[in-house]
């Protein structure tokens, strides 16, 4: 497991991107496009709130029997000449995918983007084995020049200015490139184009597995996953086990969401639907499916097995107050945002990510805005809850919580404290150890007496 933090990381993370005017504008600016995008995108839709439901149900439904839809992906796949491992652990699932690419004998992979694969650090994996790793998705890519994670699960670049991306790839090319757009485009897709036909293997993630079908399937905008999961002659498709649809038609309703809900658009640019190839096909020779536990089968049955239903859209993240100032990195190097802060906990323990469940206002903007209806706010605080219960939370606030729940639970004690709070709030403005707090928030002034309120 590769998504371990240190405590008290995200608050060190946040005063640091607090602290820079760029990453505020991109985050800012990367943000409400895509936001004001999807509003747009569901504007156009009828009967938005039914479509909702009916993904939430299919997710639902999936997700209790997903050992049984697995068994028939499985099958599917393996019955037209595919092959399938169940892999419970980053270090499985990175072994098997640096043996089948050890036994093409290749040193370049081409990848298109895929969360799993920075959840297990395979570019790590590969890299110790002696092959390269060549990133296609252009955010990706130009993250891996610059050597940093992605910060956005749909956007991954969205914190990098013109301005870098004009260096990274003129550091590339060995010159100049113009900083402009149709410029940095053709030296990003003249450096590509060489690895996808020189890569002896193309890994993808998946976004969905089709159980009727066996199909893995991918949603881009670059087609670059179309590039890699057809021209090198084996392609490696790694997909978290609670991806699987089970029908196409099922298929067809989630696709609808993913588009409108991550980029606003009705329906992505490119949408590949890969099976293993049969006599007369194009394309690779091979195809692997790597199926990631990694941590999600202890959410089945349990309280947060909900989170599974998530299908990646991002559109969370866009509409979150937190993520909007904190930025990705904030999270930790792979999930960012209110479903990052729920499943980053669940995958490596309470224990090892405590801050994460603090990480939001509960404004329930995120809950609103996903597609699945995941009711973010409310894991949140079952996980906060979940913090104190099994005494992970720190003895200050420990003994801060338990304080104030005795005192509010006494009508004496709560009127005392009422007035203690606007004496304090009259001559306490802008001092004390609510300072740091109350630095970036207006609050508003205590009632006068709480008599006058009933
Ligand atoms: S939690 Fe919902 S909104 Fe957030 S990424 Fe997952 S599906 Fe999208």
């Amino acid at each position: 497991m590769t998504l371990e933090r240190a405590p008290g990381s995200f608050g060190a993370a946040v005063r640091t991107a607090l602290a820079d005017p760029h990453m505020q504008e991109m985050l800012d600016v990367g943000t409400a496009r895509l936001h004001e995008h999807r509003l747009v995108a569901w504007d156009s839709l009828e009967k938005t709130d039914g479509l909702r439901e009916t993904a939430r149900r299919i997710r639902t439904r999936t997700i209790a029997r997903l050992d049984e839809h697995l068994d028939g992906f499985a099958s599917a796949v393996e019955s037209r000449g595919g092959k399938v491992a169940f892999c419970r652990t980053a270090e499985e699932a990175n072994e098997y995918i640096v043996s089948v690419c050890r036994n093409a004998g290749t040193e370049l992979v081409v990848k298109s983007k895929s969360m799993a694969s920075e959840e297990i650090e395979l570019n790590a994996a590969l890299e110790a084995a002696g092959i390269d790793p060549v990133e296609t998705d252009l955010g990706e890519y130009l993250l891996q020049l610059g050597g940093k994670h992605p910060a956005h699960i749909i956007a991954p670049a969205i914190e990098l200015t013109r301005e870098e991306v004009t260096r990274l790839l003129s550091e590339v090319e060995g010159r100049p490139v113009e900083p402009e757009l149709r410029a940095l485009t053709a030296a990003a897709r003249r450096q590509l184009r060489e690895k996808f036909l020189t890569a002896g293997v193309g890994i993808t993630g998946a976004n969905f597995g089709v159980a009727e079908t066996g199909s893995i399937v991918l949603v881009t905008n670059e087609g670059n996953a179309r590039l890699t999961s057809s021209i090198p002659r084996i392609h490696i498709a790694l997909m978290g086990m609670e991806r699987i649809v089970p029908t196409t038609a099922e298929l067809a309703v989630l696709l609808q969401l993913l588009g409108r809900s991550g980029t606003g658009q009705p329906l992505t640019v490119y949408t590949t639907v890969a099976s293993p190839k049969q006599p007369g096909d194009d394309g690779p020779d091979e195809l692997h499916v790597v199926i990631l536990d990694n941590g999600r089968s202890n959410l089945l049955g349990g309280d947060y097995q909900e989170m599974l239903n998530c299908i990646r859209c991002g559109a969370c993240l866009n509409v979150c107050p937190v993520y909007r100032r904190a930025g990705g990195n904030a999270y930790g190097p792979v999930y960012s945002g209110p479903m990052g802060a729920v499943l980053v906990p669940l995958l490596v323990g309470l224990g090892n990510a405590p801050d994460l469940p603090h990480a939001s206002s509960l404004c329930g903007a995120c809950a609103n805005a996903c597609p699945v209806k995941i009711p973010l706010p409310d894991l949140l605080l079952d996980l906060r809850r979940d913090l104190v219960g099994r005494k992970i939370a720190s003895r200050r606030e420990r003994i801060a919580f338990s304080l104030w729940s005795i005192v509010w639970s006494r009508p004496s004690l709560y009127r005392l404290s009422t007035r203690v709070a606007r004496l304090g709030q009259r001559i306490g403005r802008g001092r004390g150890p609510a300072r740091a707090w109350s630095a970036g928030r207006v609050l508003p002034s205590l009632g006068k007496r709480y008599r006058d309120r009933r």
